[in-house]
């Protein structure tokens, strides 16, 4: 069951300065996520007193630079930890175990380490066991995004009105998770905790199984186009346009959401075919009223959506 830490409706804006949350902080990946996280720091200044940024490749790096997106570069993420009082991690979930594996050793004692992730319970995973005494896991999850990635995908304002999600694992200090929630507070997030679990069920419906079905149909349109004389994609309509817009997405990424939330995506597929299959019947049997109440049900999640602002 949540845990409601704040739920009040869509901010209006980002939250007034206030005196500056960590000493030095280190985003490791500055991907979308990670290079929305830097321009705001570097926007507002009372995010970090210094930003560190650490990526895979130099050409990410490279970019950081040009960018001007951090006070200190640097390669060796176990180099990039060191003195620091903070520690995000924005890289695809499947990459966790082997950073954590390296930078682990380098936590300082009191530091905070969160991430961003999609997936909960990989993290805790992945972790939790090499997680060193003194530091504290306060994971959280921005329910923010577009199909773009890089660095030069971010802007400060990507997390203004949505929600984060924190997964703080039992027993977390209290502070820690109040620095982690000012952090998104200042990003102009609503706030929601609740555990691992519950949380990848809830994304698997939001968020996993959409991308999971906009990917599949895209590929059964490309089946159907190499049979088709005409090619279909070219007659596109607004439909079929809007409904596969996250297909755009990064491959990696999308690779280990889905294996790291395994169970979660495989039971609303399952719930979703079940529920695909019953308006399929409907069709061949021509029973209007249920094809009616289907639509009807569409529509009034998708009503409930704008007015939530959330659409
Ligand atoms: P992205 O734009 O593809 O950026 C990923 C970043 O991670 C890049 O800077 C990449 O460096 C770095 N990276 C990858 N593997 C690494 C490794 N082993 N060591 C160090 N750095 C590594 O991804 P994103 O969209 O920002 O997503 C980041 C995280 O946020 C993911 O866990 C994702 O699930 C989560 N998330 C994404 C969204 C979304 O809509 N995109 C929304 C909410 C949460 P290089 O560029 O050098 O390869």
């Amino acid at each position: 069951m949540a845990d409601l830490v704040e739920a009040t409706g869509p901010a209006s804006g980002a939250a007034p300065r206030g005196p500056v949350l960590f000493e030095r902080l280190c985003l490791i990946g500055v991907g979308l996520i990670g290079s929305s996280i830097a321009r705001l720091a570097r926007e507002r200044g009372d995010i970090a007193r210094t930003l560190v940024v650490s990526a895979k490749t130099e050409a990410t790096l490279a970019r950081v630079r040009e960018l001007d997106l951090a006070d200190v570069v640097e390669a060796d993420p176990a180099r990039a930890v060191q003195g620091c009082d903070g520690v995000i991690l924005c890289i695809p979930v499947g990459a966790y175990a082997g950073v954590m594996r390296e930078i682990a050793p380098h936590l300082a004692p009191g530091c905070i380490l969160s991430d961003v992730g999609s997936t909960k319970g990989s993290v805790l995973r992945d972790l939790l066991p090499l997680l060193p005494d003194g530091v504290s896991l306060v994971p959280s999850h921005p329910m923010a995004g577009t199909e773009h990635s890089g660095p030069d995908s971010g802007f400060s304002a990507l997390f203004q009105g949505r929600w984060c999600i924190l997964t703080p694992p039992p027993g977390a200090d209290p502070a820690a998770v109040d620095k982690v929630a000012e952090l998104w507070r200042r990003a102009g997030s609503l706030l929601e905790r609740m555990d691992a679990a519950t949380h990848d069920k809830v994304v698997a419906i939001v968020s996993h199984l959409p991308h999971l079905i906009a990917f599949t149909i895209c590929s059964t349109a490309d089946d159907l186009a190499q049979e088709t004389p005409e090619g279909v994609l070219r007659f596109a309509a607004s439909g079929f346009r809007d409904f596969t817009r996250i297909a755009a997405s990064d491959v990696s990424m999308w690779r280990d959401i889905f294996l790291n939330n395994r169970e979660a995506l495989l039971e609303m597929l399952a719930r979703f075919t079940e529920d695909a299959q019953a308006l399929g019947r409907a069709v061949r049997r021509g029973e209007a009223e249920f094809i009616e109440d289907r639509i009807e049900r569409g529509r009034k999640v998708r009503r409930s959506l704008i007015e939530l602002k959330q659409a």
